[in-house]
């Protein structure tokens, strides 16, 4: 097993990374540099339990800028990188900050791993790139099918990272995560959004007719998912990393409602978004075989985490109130109604 002194975590503000961050340094000892660039679902407060630790670090840059992550990254032995436009919502208002980051992004940073000798480098990415399956569990050499912007710019830098393994000999390994949930993910994916409105006693707003089907895989899981990637993965190999449990977006909505003790008529099935993807399932056998597997059980991660917004309504109160959040859901679901 690899074992790392310092890593540069990019995108460490974000929901995903922000969990993995704390990972490395609380179970693993590593130093850590986040290099993050704070767009609006990039937030420091992720990070306040480990920035007093004398092994982390924050750069605030953007992948963008080689010179800066260039700088960031030297005296890493590796580097992981959670850094891209997430929500596929907003790839269908603004495609091309996807492209930007999920794609140019990914280049430049695997053009500086490269150009510093990098000794591992671990791209993180999602099983939306298999695009709806209808049956079965997508393996890793399931063809890609993306459907939207962001599931086509995550698979174009899965694209881009193995050609760097094939032509170069980067030793650069990618994880495909599915739906991924529990505390710190910024309000506007579906289980935080649903839960922070009912707390505030707006509606759910439900796409379509709520049959579509997801995997959902606890944060702390895909942390660790990633962290046996990185000690264990094999050079160009890709890794799926699937919680094993599929649920309708219905039985996720009615969860939250029944763990808030609330009734279904806060439910508001609205128009669905176009190119919808109905099913996403993944096999993680090739993960588990190196000794991975989750272990949250849904249900209770599920009621545990809509607790953690119940509890915790400084973190998401004030995102919700600034602008950026207000204008997006007001401009997103008014045509839905
Ligand atoms: P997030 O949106 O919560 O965080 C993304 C982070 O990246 C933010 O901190 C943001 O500031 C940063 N960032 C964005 N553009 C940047 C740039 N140009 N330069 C530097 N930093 C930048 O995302 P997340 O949900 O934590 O997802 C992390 C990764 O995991 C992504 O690559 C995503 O595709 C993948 N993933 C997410 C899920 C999920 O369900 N959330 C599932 C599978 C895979």
């Amino acid at each position: 097993m690899n074992e790392f002194k310092r890593v540069l975590v990019a995108g460490g503000a974000g929901f995903i990374g922000s969990h993995f961050a704390r990972l490395l340094i609380e179970e693993r000892g590593c130093e850590v540099v986040v290099y993050d660039k704070l767009t609006y679902a990039g937030n420091p407060d992720n990070l306040r339990s480990i920035e007093g630790d004398s092994r982390f670090s924050f750069v605030h840059g953007d992948l963008a800028d080689p010179v800066a992550l260039s700088q960031a990254a030297a005296g890493c032995d590796a580097i992981v990188n959670f850094a891209a436009e997430t929500h596929v919502d907003r790839s269908i208002v603004d495609p091309e900050a996807f492209i930007t980051t999920d794609v140019i992004g990914t280049f430049r940073l695997l053009s500086v791993a490269r150009e510093l000798g990098t000794t591992r480098i671990v791209q993180v990415s999602t099983d939306e790139v298999y695009g709806s399956i209808a049956n079965g569990a997508a393996t890793e050499g399931w063809p890609l099918a993306p459907s939207s912007p962001y599931s086509a710019s995550k698979a174009s830098g899965d694209l881009v990272a193995l050609s760097f393994h094939g032509t170069w000999g980067l030793n650069v390994s990618i994880t495909r995560g599915s739906n991924t949930y529990g505390p710190n993910q910024y309000p506007e994916k579906l289980i935080p959004l649903f839960s922070t409105n009912a707390l505030t006693g707006e509606r759910l707003p439900v796409y379509g007719d709520g049959m579509q089907r997801r995997d959902w895989l606890h944060v702390r899981d895909h942390a660790l998912g990633i962290l046996c990637v990185l000690e264990q993965g094999g050079a160009g190999e890709v890794y799926n990393v699937g919680g094993g449990n599929e649920r309708t977006n219905m039985e996720i909505t009615k969860g939250i409602l029944a763990a808030l003790g609330l009734g279904e008529d806060l439910i508001n099935y609205v128009e669905d978004r176009p190119g919808h993807d109905r099913r996403y399932a993944i096999d993680s056998s090739k993960l588990s075989a190196l000794g991975w597997a989750p272990a949250v059980p849904f249900d209770e991660g599920l009621a545990q985490t809509v607790r953690w917004y119940r509890d915790n309504r400084q973190w998401w109160e004030r995102l919700r109130d600034r602008s950026e959040f207000t204008a997006w859901q007001s401009s997103w679901y008014a045509n839905r109604r």
